[in-house]
């Protein structure tokens, strides 16, 4: 005999946690659920193990109340912190992410080369696509026309979708609108960057409070780390991180960080040591290809400074 289908039990995704409560979207409806405490115990190596993102199986219960009986396999999450390195420590940001974005602005605050490798190599280890934004166009000067051309063309050239926009204007709102319709989007990037005022620009009803008003807001609740999730009208949603010190620490062996460096991969089975750390080894494709401008030195400046930071314990993602 086929089971009956249980009418109590609902499937959803997680655009919601307080810690304790989960918004759960469902064919049905919003719904808000706890979760069994059996099941937080069963799934001591995070310290959150259920998180925004995520796909579970919730049961609606007498009197309004909903349980959340069962997370389904990720297909990727963001962590602070990598999975199984440290037991219990890790705290997942998002799960099943389609993008993970990194906003910079062109000036006020100037783009930081260095801090977008960290995070491309961040989300690289954790099996989630990148791309980055560059806002305020608006205040482009002739000055940064060739630099922003270039770090443009040098992502872009390396695989991560690149969109310049000005939440002021409106310039690339229709790309970044575009580039975000239908997916599980992370938004992250240092403080007064535009987020909020791009999220604005896209979604004129999430009215983010931005600029002071925003950063009165963080400091008022600046032990509340959790993450906000707006939906978008042809579906799929934006989760904005509280910020990309979120993420901590990039834990990797230094001999596994040139994975992370797309345009070095295909360079690597030809250096003499398979576990070439690419800048004291004899024989290394990698320094070979700088050489050869098939490589750009910034990038290879960029990756020796991480592998100079793992080597002394870690790589901050926020700094
Ligand atoms: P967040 O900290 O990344 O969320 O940044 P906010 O959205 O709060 O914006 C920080 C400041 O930059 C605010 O004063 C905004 O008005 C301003 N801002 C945001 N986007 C733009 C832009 O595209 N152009 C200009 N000129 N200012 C912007
Ligand atoms: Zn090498």
């Amino acid at each position: 005999m086929p089971e009956e289908p249980d009418p109590d039990l609902l499937e959803g995704i997680v655009l919601r946690s307080t810690g304790s409560l989960y918004d759960v979207q469902t064919p049905e409806g919003a719904v808000r659920a706890t979760i069994r405490g059996r099941f937080r115990l069963e799934e001591s190596a995070q310290t959150n193990p259920v998180a925004v993102g995520d796909r579970v199986d919730v049961r609606r219960l007498a009197g309004g109340a909903a349980v959340i009986e069962a997370v389904h396999p990720r297909r990727n999450r963001l962590s602070r912190r990598a999975a199984g390195r440290r037991v219990g420590h890790e705290h997942i940001i998002a799960a099943n992410i389609d993008r993970a974005w990194i906003i910079q602005s062109i000036r006020m605050p100037k783009i930081n080369t260095g801090l977008i490798d960290r995070f491309l190599v961040m989300a690289g280890s954790m099996d989630v696509p990148a791309g980055l934004v560059f806002n305020k166009t608006d205040l482009m000067q002739p000055a940064d026309a060739e630099a922003v051309g270039f770090i443009t063309e040098l992502y872009a050239g390396i695989g991560y979708p690149v969109v310049l926009t000005s939440a002021l204007t409106g310039e690339g709102a229709e790309a970044l609108r575009a580039a975000v319709a239908g997916q599980v989007s992370v938004v992250s990037g240092p403080s007064g960057v535009g987020k909020s005022a791009l999220i604005n620009r896209i979604l004129p009803e999430a009215h983010v409070p931005t600029g002071a008003v925003s950063e009165a807001t963080r400091k008022g609740k600046h032990t509340t780390t959790f993450a906000t999730t707006y939906p978008l009208p042809g579906g799929g949603f934006i989760i904005d991180t509280p910020g990309i010190r979120e993420f901590g620490i990039i834990e990797l062996e230094p001999e596994e960080l040139s994975f992370y460096f797309n345009e070095f991969r295909p360079f690597l089975p030809e250096c003499r040591f398979l576990n070439c750390t690419h800048d004291h080894e004899p024989d290394c494709a990698v320094k070979a290809a700088v050489e050869e401008d098939r490589v750009t030195p910034e990038r290879y400046d960029s990756y020796l400074n991480i592998l100079a930071s793992l080597r002394m314990g870690g790589a901050d993602v926020g700094r």
